[in-house]
């Protein structure tokens, strides 16, 4: 029985049921079309004859697919509300890609994962990974690329941060401008504590300065990618990770878009300072090894301070006996000595537990539920 499609098992027979969810997405339902559908499946080519009968029909084999990748933490509040938006952008200028929309529910504790299923239950472009416990957003993003079939994957928090009304500027970047990567970056901070964002930008100023890696000032985990860059990504397996530095360190051709900082449309940021200072130390750890040399410095710097010290010590008690005393003076100084040595073995400790997490080879991810399988 001839079949016509565009997929790649174009000899595989119908009444082949293995074929149907071999091949994902595409083929996986029986039922009959509209007239209308049949035509407009005809007119494309993408469909599977048997007996006249169109078997299975998704327009998303003849559009290309943006897959978005939204991890989620206590998120019930904000998902109505983004899902609303994605779908008023696909529908008003996205009209011509497939979604498939991905939600990775990092161990949450309110009624997201619930959510989910009920919007996976009437729209079948809802996907969702849910994970054990929390193992971060960092956890989060990593499962969604390793399940993104789209042509296209962009990551995007939940809370409508990262605009959903940039993605067709994003998409024509990448289609009609050659770039590989659509990125984003937030050119203020309005409605941030001040004290965050002083923090924050001394952190992009101390990475820039310290590491090969330039990781741009305000950039977000907002970006839509092409498949060779996912791919690149899904290839580094190390399990602290960085995305903003990863995102850099795999290259490729980026277009940024600057936006003003938005209001979380509701729920709370999941990110205390302590827990950023930590990400931030995180950062610099993976992509600098400055820290290291700078305890080096330290170390010599003193060395020589302290051996100065002996000399003119020693010459002045050959003038002046007994002119070298003061225990106050003393103290100090082992004060600033210890002080200085701890740091230095702090510097190391966080290389070496890095080192440690690393060599353990722990999987990045554990999910206690899924509906879509890793693909990449
Ligand atoms: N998130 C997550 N796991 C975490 C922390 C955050 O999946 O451990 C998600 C969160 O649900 C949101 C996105 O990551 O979709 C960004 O988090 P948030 O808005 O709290 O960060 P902020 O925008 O305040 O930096
Ligand atoms: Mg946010």
């Amino acid at each position: 029985m001839p079949l016509k499609t565009r997929t790649t098992s174009a000899t595989c027979r119908s009444s082949d049921p293995s074929f149907f969810s071999a091949n994902g997405p595409f083929f996986r339902q029986r039922f009959p079309l509209s007239r209308r559908r049949r035509k407009a499946a005809l007119r494309t080519g993408h469909y599977l004859l048997a007996s006249g009968q169109v078997l299975a029909y998704d327009p998303g084999i003849a559009m290309k697919r943006i897959s978005l990748i939204v991890p989620c933490l206590n998120e019930e509040q904000a998902i109505p509300a983004f899902k609303q938006e994605v779908d008023r952008v696909f529908k008003e200028h996205l009209a011509a890609y497939a979604l498939e929309l991905i939600f990775v529910d990092d161990g949450s504790t309110d009624h997201t994962l619930e959510m989910v299923k009920k919007l996976a239950e009437h729209s079948p472009e809802v996907k969702f990974i849910s994970f054990s416990r929390n193992f971060g957003k960092e956890a989060a993003i990593y499962a969604g690329l390793e399940a993104a079939t789209g042509d296209y994957a962009a990551v995007m928090d939940v809370d409508l941060q990262d605009p959903p009304s940039l993605l067709p500027e994003m998409v024509k970047a990448i289609e009609k401008e050659g770039y590989d990567c659509a990125g984003t970056r937030r050119v203020t901070r309005q409605g941030e504590p001040p004290l965050r964002s002083f923090f924050a930008r001394a952190f992009y100023k101390t990475i820039h300065r310290i590491s090969d890696t330039h990781i741009v000032d305000g950039a977000r985990d907002y970006k839509l990618m092409t498949r060779p860059v996912l791919e690149a990504l899904l290839s580094l397996k190390e399990y602290n990770r960085f995305s903003k530095g990863l995102y850099e360190w795999v290259g490729f051709r980026t277009k940024w878009f600057e936006y003003e900082n938005v209001e979380r449309v509701a729920g709370e940021t999941k990110w205390s300072f302590f827990k950023l200072f930590l990400y931030s130390i995180e950062g610099i750890v993976a992509f600098s090894t400055a820290p290291l040399a700078l305890a080096s410095i330290m170390g010599v710097l003193l060395s020589f301070i302290s051996f100065l010290s002996i000399i003119v010590l020693t010459i002045r008690e050959l003038i002046w006996p007994h002119s070298a005393y003061g225990w106050t003076s003393m103290v100090c100084v082992f004060c600033l000595m210890g002080g200085i040595v701890l740091l230095c073995l702090g510097i190391l400790g966080q290389y070496l537990a890095k080192t440690y997490t690393e060599v353990k080879k722990r999987p990045i991810y554990i999910a206690r539920e899924r509906s879509i399988a890793p693909s990449n």
